[in-house]
Order: structure tokens, then C-alpha cells, then sequence
């Protein structure tokens, strides 16, 4: 471009921008949240139990009795979720996070069954980029070095993978399987297969996949999903039944930090895990989990016809922001490209050209909130400032669309600015 058209093209872009600022927006993008509109589908969960459900599986819900695995109603409803059985599973409390904290904690204290204990041997483990600020906190926070591999649209870079486990220091990898956090992105059926079977060095490794959007499809059409795979099994099939853990949680089907985690793995590893539970808990809250088995049950449809509702929700908002993001940027890159994920709760854009964090400043002036730049890598840097996670879930469709608006916008004048640079 001559420098002519260039400066023309800045001072558009920056007219453009001077009148979206001038509307006074307050908008917020940056929240991986329900809507609303889908906690109250299920608002049921607040009277579902009446004074007479005092049991449930012959259990007293009100004392202590029961152990840690959790009521067997929850274990056979979440073992299904997981494509498990019953006594693959642990129903928690209220958070899949707490849950993988707690098995990396007792890896890293006792090791993981069979093994020693990983602290004190340096231990690193894979994360996928763009990947989900909360797995390296909490990481990173129990002393883990982190190692990255890319997040491809067919799930992580397992060739990388491959050569990263070559060191016996490398405990394992840290995944989304399904629609992942951020960019939507489903782990197929050969590679999830080809990662269960890993040659890894460290006998012990481990894969931790973080399930958490593993029903949450955007259209109840089976045609337009994605298909969970099931790493416990596969890995089992390879030769390796102890090596998975699969975590998920009631946050995105119920309500968020008020509902249920759980985990599913082998059954020697159920123990495993059982028995450090037990010593600090003398078990789970039983009456949500009676809570969620009747309600859940109760939904017409269960919990599908439940997710089904959510889609029909969620899907326009996703929509929206593709429709928008096509309309103000065109669909050749020349200023951003983005995913068009079939599920999950985020859209991941990645500027063409590095002004990630000034788009998210230009935002955050014209009053719409973004997740931070680079809360997508370890350490809060992202080494292209590319990449920007879009959360379109909690907003009403109309804010989405007012606020991609501005996105778009945004993501022009700093590309043009950029460009005149
Ligand atoms: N895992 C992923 C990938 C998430 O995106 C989120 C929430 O955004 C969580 C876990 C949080 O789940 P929970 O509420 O069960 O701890």
C-alpha cells in the first residue's frame, strides 16, 4: 500500500473508533459465565428436594454414612456423563478445579499409584496453547514447570507430545478433550488414541483431560457435534489402565460453582484417590448430589434435553459474533481469523498482526470488556500477542452483537496503526 492510502485507511479506522467510544459502552465479553437465562432453566434445583427427602439410595442424605466416592445414584448419572461405570467415577463437591488440584497434590505428595512421589523431582508438565489461564495457575501455583504444545483443530500437538515425554521429568499433559478452552477444538478419535498410547519415559505419566464442555454441543443435531472420546478407556486399551483422569463438573449444566465436580478413572486409581479423600473428609455433600440426580432425572429429556435447552440459548450469541466478525473483517485474515467452534463456551480470534493487547486496551477504552491478553499462555504472555478469548455466553444476544461491533473496530485500527508504524 502507498502511504497515502495507508494513512487514509488509519484515519477511517480511527474515525470508526472515535464513534463507537462515543457511545459510552458497558459491555463485558470477557466472562466464561451462564447467562441468566440458563440458570433459571434450571431454578428447580431450588425446590426439588421437599422436606421428605431425607434418603436416597438407602442413605440417610443428612448424616454422615455414604464414604467418599459419593451417592450411587450421582456415581451411575456422572459415570454415564463419562461414558463410564459407577465405580470408575468420584461425585465430588462443587468444583472439577478442586478436584484436579487434589490429584496433582497427592501425585506430587505420594505419587500417583505406583509411583513416587513427583516433588522434589523437578516436575513438568504439557499444557495446550491457547489454552485456559486457570490450568496454569493452578499448575504453576503447585510448583510445576510448564511445557507448552500447540492446540490443533484435531486437539493437541500429540507429535509433540511424543517428543516432550521423552524426558522422565515430564509428568504428563493438561487438556480440554472437548471444545476446548478457548478455541472450541475436539480431540479426534486417532489422536486420542495415539496420546493414550504414549512411549513416555516417566513410567507414572499421566494424562489429565479437563472434560468440562464435553455435552455442551451448540446444536442438539448429532450431525453438527463433535464426539467426546473416552481417554480411560483408550488409554486402558493400550496398555496403560491407570494412566487417565477425566474431570468435569455441573458448572455449565446447572448452576456455576454451585453444583457438582467430578472424576472418572480406573478403578485401582478410584482407590488411589478414595483413600487421601478419605483421610481429610469424611465425605461429599450428599443432599446436592440427591438434588441434581432428582432434578436431573426429572428434566424432560435429562440432562441432553437440559444441554438441548442451553444450546438454543447459546447458539445465536455464537452466531453472532461470527456473522459480525464476517461482516466487519472480511473472512480472508487480512485483519484477524477465528474459529467457528460447534460447542464449548469461547471463541478464539487471532490477529493477523501482533496487537493483541492493544485491541483489548482500544476495547477496555471504548467501554467493552476482553479477557486480558495473553491469559491464554503461561504467565499471562502470549509470544505473538495474536490471541484474544471471546466469551459470548453471559451477555444477551444484542449486547453481543453491540459489542463485537466494537471489537471489530477495534481490531482495525490497531491493525492499522500497526501498519503505519
Ligand atoms: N475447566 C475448564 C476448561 C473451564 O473452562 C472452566 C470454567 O470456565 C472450569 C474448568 C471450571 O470448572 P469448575 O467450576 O467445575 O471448577
Amino acid at each position: 500500500m502507498t502511504s497515502d492510502v495507508q494513512s487514509e485507511a488509519l484515519a477511517q479506522a480511527r474515525a470508526a473508533y472515535d464513534a463507537v467510544k462515543a457511545k459510552g459502552l458497558k459491555l463485558n465479553m470477557q466472562r466464561g459465565q451462564p447467562a441468566d437465562a440458563d440458570f433459571d432453566l434450571s431454578n428447580g434445583l431450588l425446590t426439588v428436594l421437599g422436606e421428605h427427602d431425607t434418603h436416597m439410595d438407602g442413605l440417610d442424605l443428612r448424616n454422615y454414612p455414604g464414604g467418599v466416592a459419593g451417592l450411587p445414584s450421582a456415581r451411575a448419572m456422572f459415570g454415564a456423563y463419562l461414558d463410564l461405570k459407577p465405580e470408575n467415577v468420584i461425585v465430588w463437591n462443587n468444583a472439577s478445579l478442586e478436584l484436579q488440584g487434589y490429584v496433582l497434590t497427592f501425585a506430587l505428595l505420594h505419587g500417583p499409584r505406583g509411583g513416587q512421589p513427583w516433588a522434589g523431582q523437578k516436575p513438568k508438565m504439557i499444557v495446550t496453547t491457547p489454552g485456559y489461564d486457570r490450568h496454569f495457575l493452578l499448575l504453576q501455583t503447585l510448583g510445576f514447570e510448564l511445557l507448552t504444545v500447540d492446540m490443533q483443530p484435531d486437539g493437541p500437538d500429540v507429535e509433540a507430545i511424543e517428543r516432550l515425554a521423552a524426558d522422565a521429568s515430564v509428568k504428563g499433559v493438561l487438556f480440554v478433550p472437548t471444545y476446548s478452552n478457548p478455541g472450541g477444538e475436539t480431540i479426534s478419535a486417532e489422536k486420542a488414541r495415539r496420546l493414550a498410547g504414549v512411549k513416555a519415559a516417566a513410567p507414572d505419566f499421566t494424562i489429565f483431560a479437563d472434560d468440562a464442555y464435553r455435552a455442551h454441543h451448540l446444536s442438539p443435531d448429532p450431525a453438527g457435534q463433535d464426539t467426546p472420546v473416552n481417554l480411560v478407556t483408550l488409554s486402558r486399551d493400550a496398555g496403560y489402565p491407570d494412566r487417565t483422569f477425566v474431570f468435569a463438573s455441573t458448572s455449565k449444566i446447572t448452576f456455576a460453582g454451585a453444583g457438582l465436580g467430578f472424576v472418572g478413572s480406573s478403578e485401582d486409581n478410584v482407590k488411589w484417590l478414595s483413600k487421601f479423600l478419605n483421610a481429610q473428609s469424611i465425605g461429599p455433600n450428599k443432599v446436592e448430589q440427591a438434588r441434581h440426580v432428582k432434578f436431573l432425572q426429572a428434566y424432560p429429556g435429562g440432562l441432553e434435553g437440559l444441554m438441548n435447552d442451553h444450546a438454543a440459548l447459546i447458539a445465536p450469541k455464537f452466531r453472532a459474533v461470527d456473522e459480525v466478525l464476517r461482516a466487519e473483517l472480511g473472512d480472508g485474515g487480512e485483519f484477524a481469523t477465528w474459529g467457528s467452534p460447534r460447542g464449548g463456551y469461547f471463541i478464539s480470534l487471532d490477529t493477523t498482526a501482533p496487537v493483541a493487547s492493544r485491541v483489548v486496551q482500544l476495547a477496555d477504552e471504548a467501554g467493552v470488556s476482553l479477557t486480558p491478553a495473553g491469559a491464554t499462555y503461561p504467565g499471562g504472555r502470549d509470544p505473538h500477542d495474536r490471541n484474544i478469548r471471546l466469551a459470548p455466553t453471559r451477555p444477551p444476544v444484542e449486547e453481543v452483537y453491540e459489542a463485537m461491533r466494537a471489537v471489530a473496530t477495534c481490531v482495525r485500527l490497531a491493525t492499522e496503526e500497526y501498519r503505519a508504524q
